[in-house]
């Protein structure tokens, strides 16, 4: 299985190459983001739970995202492979992970980490919000939240998968071709 893990900051452009990869190598998108507007959306109680955070930029709670990840994990063993779009976002989320996929013989391939500059990430996640409605990119204070988290609790994952030498660092600046011909670059290198 090709598993990867799309890594970066808020804005960093994730969602987008994660779109390319999926056509590209045929991979099930595990976006937790997605998973949990979806639960929002339906009225669920775990998608109200999980509003209470987002809203305020601060990551839901461990539990509830890796157990979104578990299930989506036994309802496609078969599949050719993963991309996980916005987990793992802590080092426990990291541990939990590999131990899923321990358990189904197929460990993360590579971490590619989309590098971009922070006013950048501002300006682009200001003009999603303008079209995507999401209240979480509608608010500069919500924004800066959220790199803070990034900075604080997620980026510690860089040392997590560089010590297990699967960490690759891209340059996010740039046209969406020329980001996703440098995954592909490190994608064709694997095996
Ligand atoms: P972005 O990467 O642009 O912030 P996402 O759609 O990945 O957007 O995430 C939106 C929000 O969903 C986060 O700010 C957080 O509240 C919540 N979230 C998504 N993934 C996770 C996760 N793995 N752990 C905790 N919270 C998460």
């Amino acid at each position: 299985m090709l598993n990867i893990v799309l890594f970066g900051p808020p804005g960093a452009g994730k969602g987008t190459q994660a779109e390319f990869l999926i056509s590209s190598y045929e991979l099930i998108h595990l976006s937790t983001g997605d998973l949990l507007r979806s639960e929002i959306a339906a009225g669920s109680g775990l998608g109200m739970e999980a509003k209470a955070y987002m809203d305020k930029g601060e990551l839901v709670p461990d539990e509830v995202v890796i157990g979104m990840i578990e299930n989506k994990l036994e309802a496609n063993k078969n599949a050719k492979g993963f991309i996980f779009d916005g987990f793992p976002r802590t080092t426990d989320q990291a541990k939990a992970l590999d131990v899923l996929l321990n358990r189904l013989g197929t460990p993360i391939t590579a971490m590619l980490s989309l590098e971009v500059e922070k006013q950048e990430l501002i300006d682009r996640l200001l003009s999603r919000g303008k079209n995507s409605g999401r209240a979480d990119d509608q608010d500069k204070s919500i924004i800066e939240n959220r790199i803070s988290v990034y900075n604080e609790k997620t980026s510690p994952l860089i040392e997590y998968y560089k010590k297990q030498d699967k960490y690759y660092g891209i340059d996010g600046m740039g046209s969406i071709e020329d980001i996703a011909g440098r995954l592909k670059e490190i994608i064709e290198k694997q095996n």
